[in-house]
């Protein structure tokens, strides 16, 4: 018991210092998740600005603050008290014989660095798509993935206005990803996580941007807003899954980009009973007989 309290101590006490190093810029930049995230949000809320889709949008638009706040909650207050959860399971699986390394399909240590970053930026991607889908299949997920339907006004910091529950259902696969890869991060793993975070803030921007012929394989704004429409297409539950790449959603057709203007109605039916505020926003998804 001592050994789980340590584990849970140690791992909340390492991720909290982390965090205030990080905002003292006493960490390596290139790991520096607190800086990073602000500078990758000025940036595209700079190209918002300069170049926007909905020319009658504010640039503070519907939610922001509420948005801005998530932004943080997500990635660094949450971030703390879950280590410290993961931890103990970690500890716990290591004592049933199970460590991330039980699942190794690919040796791919040996690798070149940038095809195992590669790898491991497909490999999470797909299995982030999968889970995604799950959200919205089963209601009692899809009760928790409402909190990031709810924007009604789409904008770049709508991206991490999600429950800090999804963040508790993607670890299993996201961990079975990893597992599979050799039960380890690419030493420059970081890379792959600021590019995943840029192209997140980027495909809830108010900039029309779809990459070209380069749309088939990269998720963008016009595809992702679609994934927002109140008025899906008849007999979905969802369309335009994709996380950081479309091609799963061309390939598993659940691709859906029907115009680009950029003005359809945000939400889900029946969002206008939705909570507005962040403490009933994350007390729905628990409440019983939610619909
Ligand atoms: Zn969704
Ligand atoms: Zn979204």
């Amino acid at each position: 018991m001592e050994k789980y309290i340590d584990a849970f101590t140690n791992s909340f006490l390492g991720t909290l210092n982390w965090t205030y190093k990080s905002i003292l810029f006493e960490v390596p930049w290139y790991t520096n998740y607190f800086w990073g995230l602000i500078v990758i949000s000025l940036f595209v809320w700079s190209l918002e600005i300069i170049f926007p889709w909905r020319k009658n949008q504010s640039i503070f638009r519907k939610d922001f603050g509420l948005d801005a706040f998530y932004m943080f909650f997500n990635f660094f207050l949450f971030a703390i008290v879950i280590s410290g959860f993961y931890k103990i399971l970690e500890v716990a699986f290591i004592d049933l014989g199970i460590t991330t390394k039980s699942l190794a399909l690919i040796d791919f240590s040996k690798w070149p660095m940038w095809l195992q970053l590669l790898v491991f930026f497909v490999i999470l991607d797909f299995v982030q798509w999968f889970t995604h889908i799950l959200l919205h299949r089963f209601s009692f997920l899809w009760n928790f993935h409402k909190v990031h339907h709810s924007v009604k006004e789409m904008g770049f910091a709508a991206h991490l206005r999600y429950h800090w529950m999804e963040n508790v259902l993607y670890k299993p696969l996201k961990t079975f990803g990893v597992m599979i890869l050799g039960g380890f991060e690419p030493e420059q793993a970081y890379i792959v996580h600021f590019i995943a975070i840029t192209i997140g803030h980027l495909n809830h921007a108010n900039i029309k941007l779809s990459w070209g012929p380069l749309k088939y394989i990269l998720n963008n704004p016009v595809m992702h807003l679609y994934h927002h429409a109140l008025a899906l297409p008849e007999g979905k539950y969802g369309v335009n899954f994709g996380i950081s790449l479309s091609i799963w959603d061309f390939i598993f057709k659940t691709n859906y980009i029907p115009d680009s203007s950029g003005t359809i109605e945000l939400g889900f039916p029946g969002d206008e009973k939705f909570p507005k505020d962040f403490l009933h926003q994350n007390m729905y998804g628990f409440k019983r007989n939610q619909k």
